[in-house]
């Protein structure tokens, strides 16, 4: 079984979601849409499924739905029609309480803008989200040591943030994601902010991270090349639909469209 499967998933912005959805099935473009009724195609159709233990990207260019289509998946936004399966259970169907629990458990988020809070240490930064999730003292502290040495940051609990390089304070935001020990960990960006050998070092720890403790991994990009690297599989949106699931070398070799073998020309 795949640990998500998405079935025809959509998300519409804005105040008749239905209407929408009715214009779509007619064939109208995400343009059309947003010109006739103001509203915004942010998702439209999408289905895929992720294995346990790949690294599923998803690329596209800046408006393209990337971020959309994550939070969907940790279901910070509702979307306005399709399933979405974590482990063959439809978590669109569950209460708020179970899917607390659910998110607790499972899932981890790392954001491009680090998101530290400055007058507090790096151990206090990765704590804080173990204390929203009401885990107890004692256990967030151990958790949050643990997760700062996995991430090459044992030693540093003390720091503040700005007493940090920007890779560094990347891997604070990583260990804050990896904290509660989540199957699936969820990578909006970033990286998309650090100089570029930098970045090459923390796709490297990802590698390693995904190749030692079995994560699921979902990746957002926008850049091809990273995509490559580390991708098992890439999903490339444009416009809210996805155009071409496939490994890097199904991409490369076999462009599903035109749109696609634009976006790969440049690669060597
Ligand atoms: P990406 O992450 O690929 O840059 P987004 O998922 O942020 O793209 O955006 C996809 C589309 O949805 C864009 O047209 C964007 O303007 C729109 N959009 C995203 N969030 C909202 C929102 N909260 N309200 C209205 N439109 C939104
Ligand atoms: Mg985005």
């Amino acid at each position: 079984m795949s640990i998500i499967e998405a079935k025809q998933l959509t998300k519409i912005f804005g105040n008749h979601p239905e209407q929408a959805l009715q214009f779509l099935k007619q064939g109208w473009t995400k343009e059309r849409i947003l010109k006739e009724t103001k509203m915004t195609v942010g998702v439209n159709q999408a289905s895929f499924h992720i294995e346990a233990g790949e690294i599923f990207v998803i690329m596209g260019l800046s408006g393209s739905g990337k971020s959309t289509l994550i939070r969907l998946l940790n279901r910070l936004i509702e979307p306005s029609s399709g399933q979405l399966l974590f482990e063959g259970r439809d978590i669109v169907q569950m209460s708020a309480k179970e899917l607390r629990q659910f998110r607790r458990k499972k899932m981890g988020m790392v954001f491009q803008k680090f998101a530290l809070f400055p007058h507090r240490t790096v151990l206090q930064n990765v704590e804080y989200g173990l204390e929203v999730q009401g885990i107890e003292k004692q256990a967030r502290r151990q958790m949050a040591e643990q997760s700062l040495q996995l991430v090459g940051l044992g030693g540093w609990e003390n720091s503040y943030p700005d007493q940090l390089s920007g890779g560094m304070q990347q891997r604070v935001g990583l260990a804050r994601g990896l904290a509660n020990d989540p199957d699936i960990l969820l990578m909006d960006e970033a990286f998309s902010a650090l100089d570029p050998l930098i970045r090459k070092d923390m796709q490297d720890e990802l590698l390693q991270l995904q190749a030692n403790m079995k994560k699921t991994i979902i990746f957002i990009t926008h850049d091809l090349d990273e995509a490559l690297r580390i991708g098992d599989k890439i999903a490339l949106m444009k416009d809210g639909v996805i155009v071409q699931i496939g490994t890097p070398d199904e991409i490369l070799i076999n462009p599903a469209t035109p749109y696609v073998e634009k976006f790969i020309e440049d690669v060597d």
